[in-house]
């Protein structure tokens, strides 16, 4: 049985351990107003901060009480903003932090153990790398799109996958970020005391404004193009295949670079530089100067991110939709 320290539960904070530690502290977000508390919500909203900015919360070490405590105020204080973007910014944020420090992390109990607690059964091997169920491996990794990733590049035995302490650790970062969006999705919207409104307010203002839909030359979107949309619009994180259908789209019916690139700029993980090179590669401006036409309906369909109705009747791609007129922001 590994002991975990403060420092340990400052590292990761996901763990059930921390709950029963502010339990015990039974601070509120009223008390939180206190003068007392005010290093403790300095660093809450840096945390946030630092997620919308850098996409990547940093760790203080040598102070696990703040660490431990902001954590759970900002998730407080993103619950309370009642932003989707945040979020889902938050979540990733919070949890590229922890990958970082479980990627150093010196003591394999407490490495085995935080993996463990996000239901992640790694079995470890004497050659340093890691056995883990099929099942899960499919499910952390499917969003993952590097050819490193995909089952044929990895080595299977008896239903398990085999995978480096490295490749181990992404995946953790997967599970984290859906743990954490999944407790803020689920947690009551706390009740924000008179002097914390002004936190709240000021989170909300960071928040993008939801994006125009640009508009494309004739005919309305298609299904599956609305909802990538829609998905941007929310904050949510666009899957690979979504974020190509609708570059590849939007560009084939000539809505500009600027207006594809700003459309993103709502995405957990934006990064202007890469979705600038990812966009123009598939509108042919770079690399071998191809320029790509979305996807068919039948990969679409295979790849689940195909949301037909009855408009699409017969079509074999999306570009050839005609329904309804274009529906503008
Ligand atoms: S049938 Fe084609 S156009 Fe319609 S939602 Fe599916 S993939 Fe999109």
């Amino acid at each position: 049985m590994v002991e975990l320290g403060f420092e340990d539960l400052a590292k990761y904070p996901i763990l059930k351990e921390v709950e029963a530690y502010f339990r015990e502290r039974k601070i509120s977000l009223e008390e939180l107003s206190l003068d007392d508390y005010r290093p403790v919500l300095e660093r809450a909203r840096e945390r946030i901060f630092e997620a919308v900015e850098r996409a990547k919360v940093s760790y203080r070490r040598g102070c696990p009480d703040l660490e431990i405590m902001s954590f759970l105020v900002a998730f407080l204080l993103v619950r309370a903003s009642g932003s989707e973007f945040l979020m889902q910014k938050y979540s990733l944020s919070e949890a590229r932090r922890i990958e970082e420090l479980l990627q150093g992390e010196k003591s394999d109990g407490v490495f085995s153990y935080v993996v463990k607690a996000l239901g992640i059964d790694a079995v470890a091997l004497e050659d340093g790398t890691f056995e883990l169920d099929f099942d899960r491996y499919l499910r952390l990794a499917t969003r993952l799109h590097s050819e490193r990733w995909k089952l044929v590049n990895r080595e299977l035995s008896k239903g398990s996958v085999r995978i480096p302490r490295r490749d181990l650790v992404r995946l953790v970062r997967e599970a984290v970020r859906d743990l954490i969006y999944e407790r803020l999705r689920k947690a009551p919207a706390p009740k924000v005391p008179e002097l914390l409104k002004g936190i709240v307010e000021e989170l909300k203002s960071i928040s993008p404004k939801p994006v125009r839909r640009p508009k494309a030359k004739g005919g309305a979107y298609p299904p599956c193009v609305s909802h990538a949309l829609e998905m941007l619009s929310k904050g949510e994180n666009v899957p690979h295949i979504g974020r190509f259908l609708l570059v590849s789209y939007l560009y084939n019916k000539g809505v500009g670079i600027e207006d594809i690139i700003s459309l993103f700029s709502t995405s957990p993980d934006f990064n202007e530089r890469i979705t600038r090179y990812q966009v123009e590669h598939i509108a042919g401006i770079r690399g071998g100067g191809k320029k790509y036409l979305p996807p068919s309906c039948r990969i679409l369909q295979s790849k689940g991110f195909c949301f037909k109705t009855e408009e699409c009747d017969g079509i074999k791609n999306p570009l050839q939709f005609r329904g309804r007129k274009v529906e503008r922001g």
